[in-house]
C-alpha cells in the first residue's frame, strides 16, 4: 500500500473551439456531454473503495467550464459519493475566462471548489489572436475580478510566453498586468509547436520563426527574476505561487510518484508501480464502460530503473529537488556515490546545489531542467 496520499483528476474531453496550438484531445461538440457524464459516473463506481482518502480533486480538460453549474453539481455530489476526501481537500478547476460569470463562480464556491485556474493566457490582444484563444482580454479581467467576488482565495493564471507575435517588453507588461490581480498562483508555459495543429503546420510552411534557445533562456530568467520580485516562488519549472500553501498540492502528486486516479477519456493513473491510462476517444470511453469494463486503453508496468529516472527528471524541475536518502530508499540507487563527479561538475557550475542530503537546481538549473536529468 502507498503511503502518500492520491489525488483525484477527471477529465472533462469539451472545447467550444479549439486554439491552434493545441493537441489535446477534445471534442468541439458539447452534444455528447450528458452521456460522458453518465459513463463518467458509472467509471466512478468502477473506483469505489480501491484508493485511500483523496486530498486533492482536480477537474481538468478539455474545458470543464463548460458544463452547466448543475452539471458541474452532479459531478461533484458523484465524487463524494464514489469516494472518501480528507476533511479538507483541495478541488481545482480549469476554466475558460469567457464562461466565467458571478453566479456560476459562486455555485463553484458552494460546491467545494477553493481553487480556480484561469487560462487568460495574455493580456495582449494580438498574442490572443495569433494562438486562437475564444476570449478577450477584458473577458480575462472581468473574469479574474469575478472570480475574486465570488469568494475564490486561491486564483491561478495561466500564461504563455515564447509566442512570435511577442517580444520580451510585450511578455514583461503581460506579467504585469497578471500581478496587479495578486493572483496566487501562476503559471507560465512556453509555447510549445506540436507538428498536427495549425500552428504547427504554418510554423513548418515557414510562415513565422519561434524563439531560438538564447532568447528561451532570456524569457525563463526575465520571467523568475520579475516574478520573484514581486513576491512569487519559483517552485517548478513553469510554475510560481505566493507562499508556499499556495503551490499546488495536486499537480505536487505527479512530480513525487503519488498515486493518482485519472477519470474520463485519455486520463491517466498512477499507482505504486503501475501506470494505466484511458481510451482517448469518447466513444471507446462510453462504450467500454456501457460494457461493464473499466475503459482502459494499456497498463504500464515500471520498473525501478524508469522509476527513479522520472523522479530525478520530475524532482529536478522542482525547487523542493530530489531526497537523496529518498532515492537510496525507494530505488535502491545511491545517486551521491554513483555520480559523485557529474554532481561536483553541476555545482561548481551552479546549476545544482547539494545540502542536507538533497539536491536542489539552481535558478539557472531549472532553466535547463530537461538536461540535468539526464546525470
Ligand atoms: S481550451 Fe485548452 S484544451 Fe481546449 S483547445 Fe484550448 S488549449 Fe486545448
Amino acid at each position: 500500500m502507498d503511503l502518500k496520499t492520491p489525488g483525484l483528476y477527471i477529465h472533462i474531453p469539451f472545447c467550444l473551439s479549439k486554439c491552434h496550438y493545441c493537441d489535446f484531445y477534445s471534442l468541439t461538440s458539447i452534444s455528447a456531454v450528458p452521456d460522458f457524464l453518465d459513463a463518467l459516473f458509472k467509471e466512478m463506481e468502477m473506483y469505489r473503495n480501491r484508493f485511500n482518502p483523496f486530498d486533492t480533486v482536480y477537474i481538468g480538460g478539455g474545458t470543464p467550464s463548460l458544463l452547466s453549474p448543475q452539471q458541474l453539481e452532479s459531478v461533484l455530489v458523484n465524487v463524494r459519493e464514489n469516494f472518501n476526501l480528507i476533511s479538507n481537500p483541495e478541488i481545482t478547476i480549469e476554466t475558460n475566462p469567457a464562461d466565467l460569470n458571478r453566479s456560476f463562480l459562486e455555485s463553484m464556491r458552494e460546491n467545494g471548489i477553493n481553487r480556480i485556474t484561469i487560462g487568460v493566457q495574455s493580456f495582449d490582444e494580438k498574442v490572443l489572436g495569433f494562438l486562437g484563444r475564444r476570449h478577450s482580454v477584458k473577458q480575462a479581467i472581468s473574469a479574474i475580478e469575478a472570480s475574486r467576488k465570488a469568494g475564490f482565495h486561491n486564483i491561478g493564471l495561466d500564461l504563455i510566453y515564447g509566442v512570435p507575435a511577442q517580444d520580451i517588453g510585450s511578455w514583461l507588461d503581460t506579467l504585469k498586468q497578471a500581478v496587479v490581480f495578486s493572483p496566487e498562483h501562476i503559471s507560465c508555459y512556453q509555447l510549445t509547436l506540436e507538428t498536427k495543429t495549425p500552428l504547427g503546420m504554418r510554423y513548418q510552411a515557414g510562415e513565422f520563426s519561434i524563439p531560438g534557445e538564447e532568447l528561451q533562456y532570456e524569457f525563463f530568467m526575465k520571467t523568475s527574476n520579475f516574478l520573484k520580485d514581486a513576491g512569487y516562488i519559483h517552485y517548478e519549472v513553469s510554475n510560481f505561487a505566493r507562499g508556499t500553501e499556495y503551490t499546488s498540492r495536486h499537480n505536487q502528486k505527479y512530480w513525487d510518484h503519488s498515486p493518482f486516479l485519472g477519470l474520463g477519456p485519455a486520463a491517466h493513473s498512477f499507482q505504486s508501480n503501475q501506470r494505466w491510462w484511458n481510451h482517448q476517444s469518447l466513444d471507446q470511453y462510453i462504450a467500454a464502460i456501457n460494457a461493464g469494463n473499466l475503459p482502459i486503453e494499456e497498463t504500464e508496468t515500471l520498473m525501478i530503473e524508469q522509476l527513479r529516472l522520472e523522479a530525478l527528471y520530475l524532482g529536478l524541475r522542482t525547487k523542493k529537488g530530489v531526497s537523496l536518502q529518498d532515492i537510496k530508499n525507494r530505488y535502491d540507487y545511491d545517486l551521491f556515490t554513483e555520480k559523485k563527479e557529474m554532481l561536483d561538475k553541476l555545482q561548481e557550475e551552479g546549476f545544482i546545489s547539494i545540502q542536507d542530503s538533497y539536491l536542489y537546481p539552481t535558478q539557472t538549473g531549472l532553466a535547463i531542467a530537461d538536461s540535468l536529468s539526464l546525470i
